[in-house]
C-alpha cells in the first residue's frame, strides 16, 4: 500500500521518515504531553496553580496524563490570558469565539505563527485526495481575515497545486451555485446547512451529479441525512471534519467517505471520559470529549472539557493510519430542550427533518408548551408535521395535548438560521 496523505503529514509532524506505528505515536505523544505540562506550569500562573502536583516525570503513561484535572470552559471565558506560556510577542493572532446557546464572556483564544502554520501544513495533507492539482475548493466560510479560515484553506490548497475561493457563509443558495459554476469548483466545503441548500439548488437547476466531485462538511455537528442529502443530490464524495477554534482548527477529518474521522494526534489529543467520574473509556464508548494540544506553546490546552459527546471508533482503519478515527456522529453534550413530554434532542430532530424529501434546511424554536418550526424547500407542511411524530417525544405531546407544533414554510433557498452561529432549537421568543 502506498503511503496516503495523512501518513505523509503525520511522518512530517513528528520529523522522522517513516510512518509511526501506534505504539510509537503514543510513546512520541506521552514525551510531548511531559514537556508540555513543564513548559504550561512554567510559563504560566494558572497552570502553575492548576498543576500543582504534576510534574512531567512522574507522568509515566497515558493513563497517569488522564490523572490530571480538567478545565472546565469557565476557565476559557473568565482568564484566557492565564493560560498563556510564551510573552505577547509571540502571539500572531487572538481568536474571540463566541459560543451560541450559552451566556456570559466569550472565549479568547491566542495562536502563534507555529500554531498557524501546523494548521495550514494539515489541511494541506487532510485535503490532497479532496482537490486534484488544479482544482479549485468553494469554501462556504468567512475568507478575508488574516490568519481566518478561508485565508488558511488557500494557502494550504496551494501547496498541492490547487485553491480555495472563500465566498463567506452561504446567503443564498443559487448563488452559492453560481459561484460554483464560476469559479468551475470541483470541491465545496462548508457547514452541513449550507452545503446541503446548495445541494438541493444544484439538483432544482438539473446540474450534473458528479461535477462537483467531493465535499467537506465541517464547522457544526453533521447530521447523518445531510451527509446522505448532499451525496445523493451532487453525486458526490462526502468528507467529514471536526475541529474547534480552542485547539486552533482542523481537530480529525475521514480519509475516505465513511472511513470515520483520523484525529489529527499531534496536534489535538483526544480522550473520552465518563461524564460522572472523568474514567478514561475504552474505544466504542461514548463520553465527554476532553482535548489537550501536545504542540502548541503559547496557549497550551490541557486536559479543555469540550462540551461534546463523542467516541473512539475500535479497530484499525482500511487506509493502515496509526491515528485513531473519531466516530462522525459527535453531539453537543446539552443539545436537548424540555418538553411536557419528555426532552427533544437537537441531533433527533436533525436526523428526521433533514431526511424530509424536499426540506434543504429548518430553524427551530420551543416557546412555551409550542414548537415552532420554519422550513425551507419543497415540501408540503403536512408532510413535515407527518414526519415529526415520528417522534416518540413529539407524538406523545400531540396526543395528550401538551405540546403545540406550529410550521411555516418560506420556500426560501436562504438558510432558515443566518449565518453561521451553531445550530441549536432555540428557547423563547
Ligand atoms: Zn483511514
Amino acid at each position: 500500500m502506498g503511503r496516503t496523505p495523512l501518513d505523509s503529514w503525520l511522518a512530517g509532524r513528528m520529523d522522522r521518515d517513516t510512518v509511526p506505528t501506534v505504539s510509537e505515536l503514543h510513546g512520541w505523544l506521552l514525551e510531548r504531553l511531559k514537556e508540555l505540562v513543564d513548559h504550561a506550569r512554567h510559563g504560566s500562573p494558572f497552570y502553575r496553580r492548576h498543576l500543582a502536583d504534576a510534574r512531567g516525570t512522574d507522568i509515566t503513561s497515558l493513563e497517569d496524563f488522564a490523572r490530571l484535572p480538567i478545565i472546565a470552559s469557565e476557565q476559557l471565558r473568565s482568564n484566557p490570558d492565564g493560560l498563556l506560556s510564551v510573552s505577547r510577542d509571540e502571539i500572531e493572532r487572538v481568536v474571540t469565539l463566541s459560543s451560541s446557546g450559552t451566556t456570559g464572556e466569550p472565549k479568547r483564544i491566542f495562536h502563534t505563527a507555529d500554531d498557524l502554520e501546523a494548521t495550514t501544513d494539515f489541511f494541506s495533507w487532510g485535503m490532497a485526495n479532496m482537490v486534484e492539482p488544479g482544482g479549485t475548493a468553494l469554501v462556504l466560510l468567512p475568507g478575508a481575515r488574516p490568519g481566518g479560515v478561508g485565508q488558511l484553506l488557500n494557502a494550504a490548497l496551494s501547496r498541492h497545486g490547487s485553491r480555495a475561493v472563500a465566498v463567506g457563509e452561504l446567503t443564498d443558495a443559487g448563488a452559492a451555485v453560481d459561484h460554483c459554476l464560476a469559479e468551475n469548483a470541483t470541491c465545496v466545503v462548508g457547514s452541513p446547512a449550507h452545503v446541503n441548500l446548495l445541494a438541493h439548488a444544484w439538483e432544482a437547476r438539473g446540474l450534473p451529479k458528479g461535477a462537483i466531485r467531493s465535499v467537506l462538511l465541517c464547522w457544526d455537528v453533521i447530521p447523518d441525512a445531510v451527509r446522505k442529502s448532499v451525496a445523493e443530490r451532487l453525486g458526490c464524495r462526502v468528507f467529514r471534519h471536526w475541529g474547534m477554534i480552542e485547539t486552533g482548527l482542523g481537530g480529525a477529518v475521514e480519509c475516505s467517505p465513511g472511513s470515520g474521522m483520523h484525529l489529527r494526534e499531534t496536534d489535538v489529543y483526544v480522550e473520552i471520559v465518563d461524564p460522572r467520574t472523568g474514567a478514561l473509556l475504552p474505544d466504542g464508548e461514548f463520553g465527554d470529549m476532553v482535548v489537550t494540544t501536545p504542540l502548541k506553546m503559547g496557549m497550551p490546552i490541557i486536559r479543555y472539557r469540550t462540551g461534546d459527546v463523542g467516541r473512539i471508533l475500535a479497530g484499525e482503519c482500511a487506509c493502515g493510519s496509526p491515528l485513531r478515527r473519531l466516530d462522525p456522529l459527535v453531539r453537543r453534550r446539552q443539545d436537548s430542550v424540555p418538553l411536557p413530554s419528555g426532552p427533544l434532542a437537537l441531533r433527533e430532530l436533525n436526523e428526521i427533518l433533514y431526511g424530509v424529501p424536499g426540506l434543504a434546511d429548518f430553524a427551530a424554536r420551543l416557546d412555551e408548551d409550542t414548537l415552532y418550526l420554519t422550513v425551507c424547500g419543497r415540501v408540503a407542511r403536512e408532510t413535515v408535521l407527518d414526519a415529526l411524530k415520528r417522534l416518540p417525544v413529539v407524538a406523545q405531546g400531540l396526543a395528550d395535548g401538551s405540546l403545540g407544533v406550529e410550521i411555516e414554510n418560506r420556500h426560501a433557498a436562504a438558510p432558515a438560521v443566518p449565518g453561521l452561529e451553531k445550530r441549536r432549537i432555540v428557547i423563547g421568543s
